[in-house]
């Protein structure tokens, strides 16, 4: 991915709030959402963020009539109820369509504000029709921290350094930020239980993933090969698999997650182009002693580039915060340039037993801890597997998450001389089990 006009970091936009230093949305990012105005019951279209404002892509009529032939067919497919089409078109045509609303929103161009909607008023929609959700697991540090309360002498199985290690999830239960769900019911056993018991989950938790939105697909029979896998990804976005752990110490075995984690993820609205993040890359980091990629999965640029510097963060809001009127709670802060195995790595591994992707998948990286203690992505892990609480800054205490709790995840990119990208948020509420 070349960097472009689009990235020059002196661009600036006439929408105003797109130019202050701590916004997620400047005229380089440009990511995109599915929304409508809240409460209008109109229907849902495609939008891109710019500032504190949503570009409207069903009302640019005439705007665009002096871009490409291929940003406006881009444009037109970016306009529907979902993002699936424009996902299938390719990287070309989002390119196209990037470069187009870039020269439309910068400073020095024609100010169309009709063109604009405020976030504060816009609902959102999951962006794509998701056929299919795979979470990996692509932290060693997560890998060894959980690995280590569920099987203390053996942490870390022998095949993570080889194999990104995944799962089939479930597509039917995800939303996008501002989800409120209710805890989740099922079958546990504690470690001193005679036999398993049926109730509300007593050790709810949030994991902080980042998610990966495929862009065209591939079909079955034909995997898609490392050097090729990031024009297959449309973007990326924040994601919370919220996870039940008392009930997945009791169901995962022999087979992995099922019901501790089909009850709800959230995502967040936005999704992040691999294009707006090429001035982020990162050298892909592995230890020195552990062994290299197996061929397929190796590629000329992932020593040099293959990882992305994103800051990720979660912040908790209890019941008492919001209605005392505190500020959430930072749990800790990660990045996602940690990852054991890339974003192209994921993609060749998913398909290379001839697995076919389709535009719209959505693909989860796992929980992303980093190597310190404190940047731990999931409660069971900063709370040692429950044992020891966690002192919120106005003295309440959490183990688990507690009916009431909103998970906020963050996500941004920066680096010296660019501005700062971010990817708005993912929350979800947990409300009592019914
Ligand atoms: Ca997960």
């Amino acid at each position: 991915m070349q960097l472009n006009e689009t990235h020059d970091p002196s661009l600036t936009s006439w929408v105003d709030s797109a130019n202050t230093p701590d916004t997620d949305f400047p005229i380089q990012n440009l990511p995109f959402c599915v929304f409508r105005p809240r409460g209008s019951g109109q229907a849902f279209r495609g939008g891109v963020a710019i500032g504190d404002r949503i570009v409207d892509l069903a009302a640019l009529g005439s705007a665009l009539d002096g871009a490409s032939q291929e940003a406006r067919d881009a444009a037109g497919l970016a306009a529907r109820d979902s993002l699936n089409d424009l996902m299938a078109a390719g990287p070309q045509a989002w390119s196209a369509l990037r470069l187009a609303l870039s020269r439309l929103l910068r400073s020095g161009a024609t100010p169309r504000p009709h063109l604009l909607v405020a976030q504060a008023d816009a609902e959102y929609t999951v962006p794509a029709r998701i056929g299919d959700y795979t979470d990996f697991y692509t932290s060693i540090h997560h890998a060894t921290a959980v690995g280590r309360l569920f099987r203390p002498d053996n942490p870390l199985l022998p095949n993570y350094k080889w194999v990104p290690i995944g799962y089939h999830g479930r597509a039917s239960t995800i939303g996008v930020s501002g989800q409120a769900f209710a805890r989740p019911r099922g079958q546990t056993r504690g470690p001193t239980d005679a036999e398993p018991s049926f109730g509300p989950c007593k050790r709810l938790d949030y994991e902080l993933e980042v998610g990966i939105f495929v862009g065209r697909g591939n079909d079955q029979g034909e995997p898609i090969p490392a050097d090729q896998a990031e024009s297959h990804v449309f973007g990326l976005c924040l994601l919370n698999d919220w996870s039940a752990r008392d009930v997945q110490a009791w169901e995962y075995q022999p087979l992995g997650p099922f019901l501790s984690k089909n009850f709800a993820t959230t995502i967040s609205p936005w999704i992040v182009t691999l294009e707006a993040l090429a001035p982020y890359r990162a050298a892909w980091q592995r230890d020195a002693a552990d062994p290299q990629p197996l061929p397929y999965l190796d590629y000329a640029d992932l020593r040099a580039r293959g990882g992305l510097d994103i800051e990720l963060e979660v912040l908790l809001e209890t019941a008492t915060m919001r209605r005392e009127g505190q500020a959430p709670a930072r749990l800790s802060q990660s990045n996602f340039r940690h990852s054991y195995w890339t974003v192209a790595q994921l993609m060749a591994h998913h398909t290379v037993n001839g697995c076919a992707l389709n535009p719209g998948d959505l693909l989860g990286s796992g929980t992303q801890s980093g190597p310190d203690a404190a940047e731990a992505g999931s409660l069971l892990e900063l709370t040692v597997g429950g044992k020891q609480p966690l002192t919120l800054p106005n003295g309440e205490q959490r183990v688990f998450i507690e009916d009431g709790d909103r998970i906020v995840l963050r996500g941004w990119a920066a680096a010296p001389g660019r501005p700062r990208i971010g990817f708005g948020e993912a929350s979800g509420t947990v409300l009592p089990a019914r």
